[in-house]
Formats: C-alpha cells, sequence, structure tokens
C-alpha cells in the first residue's frame, strides 16, 4: 500500500485524489471482503454506518456514492460497539438477577499501586514493520498499540519478541 501511494505521488496524482483512492479503497474492502455484499442493492433504503473509520468525512463519502445513498453516520460511530455491549449485558443482567456476577475491573484502591512498564518493538510481519507500543502492566496483563492490523495485535503477542 505505502510503495502504491508514493509511486501515485511520483505520478503527480494530488493528495486528494490519493485520498479519494484510499477511501474507496477501505469501502470496497468492507463491502466485498468484509460483509461478502455482492450487490448494494441488497443493504436496503436506510443505512447506518458505524465504527471509528466513519469518523473520516471522506470514507463517509465514498461510502454513500458507492451505495448511491445518503446514509446515518451517528456522532459516537466510534462507540457503538461499546454501546451495543452495554445494552446486552444490562439486559442479560436484569434478565438473570439471581445469578452472582464478579467484575474483572480493576477496583479503584488497586489502581494506586498499578505499575506500567512501556516498551517499544517493530513488529516485522510485513514491509509496515509497525512500531507497537507495550503496555505491560504489574497485574500480567499487556496492552499493544501502534499496530495497523490484528496481527500485530495482542493475539500474537507471544510470537513477537518482546525485551
Ligand atoms: S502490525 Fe500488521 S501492518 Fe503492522 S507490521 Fe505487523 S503485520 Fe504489518
Amino acid at each position: 500500500m505505502n510503495s502504491k501511494i508514493k509511486q501515485s505521488q511520483k505520478e503527480g496524482y494530488s493528495v486528494g485524489d490519493i485520498s479519494a483512492g484510499l477511501s474507496y479503497s477501505v469501502v470496497k474492502n468492507a463491502i466485498q471482503k468484509v460483509m461478502k455484499v455482492r450487490d448494494v442493492e441488497t443493504l436496503g433504503d436506510h443505512i447506518v454506518v458505524q465504527g471509528g473509520t466513519f469518523y473520516n468525512d471522506a470514507v463517509l463519502r465514498a461510502f454513500e456514492l458507492t451505495v448511491g445513498k445518503e446514509v446515518t453516520r451517528p456522532n459516537i460511530a466510534g462507540l457503538m460497539g461499546a454501546y451495543g455491549m452495554a445494552l446486552l449485558s444490562k439486559e442479560q443482567y436484569e434478565v438473570n438477577m439471581d445469578m452472582t456476577y464478579v467484575s474483572t475491573i480493576t477496583k479503584l484502591e488497586e489502581l494506586d499501586n498499578v505499575d506500567v512498564k512501556v516498551s517499544h518493538v517493530r513488529c516485522g510481519r510485513c514491509e509496515n514493520n509497525c512500531l507497537l507500543t507495550v503496555n505491560a502492566f504489574s497485574n500480567g496483563k499487556k496492552f499493544i498499540s501502534g499496530n495497523r492490523c490484528e496481527r500485530g495485535s495482542r493475539k500474537c503477542y507471544r510470537k513477537l519478541k518482546i525485551a
């Protein structure tokens, strides 16, 4: 991807053209490969988009032009998954009031004793060679950011050589 962008810049394409191309690429990938939709007409007339990617106006417009319809983007597009999980949790809690629930959320008094060690490592699994930031917490949990795809995420943590 990076090399294609550099090539386009060398060929004189404007930033706007390249940005538009990337936006269409994101949308087409989502529709064809993630959602596996062959005919955009099957999406219906009232479409709501969600996910942080849709905070990007260019991606939103590329989606509208691709499906040929105006779509609704909630102002909490990037938080819709969390809201959905919160609603599901509330629903499950209310249906199973007789159960005992144990929260795994760190307690307020424990937060004072949390120690975080930050280190950096290159993923090295593709040409992007993302610089990963590894936050290692004193309770043994780790959080990785800086990855541009799932391969560099926590799932693959053990396979990465992190000091
Ligand atoms: S995190 Fe993904 S995009 Fe980044 S270097 Fe690793 S494999 Fe490549």
